[in-house]
């Protein structure tokens, strides 16, 4: 009897930490944006692909983007929330497999630090619902020098005509 409950103590108190283990992943401190859904109306109003990058920060697969070769006038906006985060003019044609930009509208996007998968870089999300985007580097070919690495599915094109 000992022995049984000895074990069920150990296996719940496994449980526990794993729980915490996954819940405290992120150890930067909290930032609270605008537009804040809960986890289960996220995933009802994204694909499973959208949902995967724009709040589990994943990644697409690299040249498989819809807007990785996407060179047309307009405003990429994010697939969140709708707020506009890049322009047309800002975009480059860079080999890395993702849409890239040398910058970013004013104010649309936050920078978070990231050290998952033992690097450290910047990520990018959406400044008004906090939607994960991808990464900006220091290696960009242009006059800033950045790269905003962007996730197609993370965006959505709204071209110049309609406006
Ligand atoms: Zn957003």
């Amino acid at each position: 009897m000992f022995n049984k409950l000895y074990l069920f103590g150990i296996l719940f108190f496994s449980l526990t930490l794993l729980n915490c283990q996954t819940s405290t992943n992120n150890k930067e401190p909290k930032i609270t944006f605008k537009v804040s859904k809960k986890d289960k109306d996220w995933k009802e109003e994204l694909s499973p692909e959208e949902y995967e990058i724009l709040r589990n920060k994943g990644t697409e697969r690299p040249n498989t983007g819809i807007y990785n070769m996407h060179f047309e006038e307009g405003v990429y906006a994010c697939k969140g929330c709708g707020q506009a985060l890049f322009k047309s003019n800002n975009k480059f044609m860079s080999d890395c497999g993702w849409p890239s930009y040398e910058s970013a509208l004013p104010g649309a996007i936050t920078y978070i630090k990231d050290t998952s998968l033992g690097m450290v870089r910047t990520e990018i999300v959406c400044s008004n619902c906090g939607g994960h985007q991808g990464h900006v580097f220091d290696d960009g070919p242009t006059s800033t020098g950045k790269r905003y690495c962007v996730n197609s599915a993370s965006i959505n094109f709204i071209n110049n005509k309609n406006e």
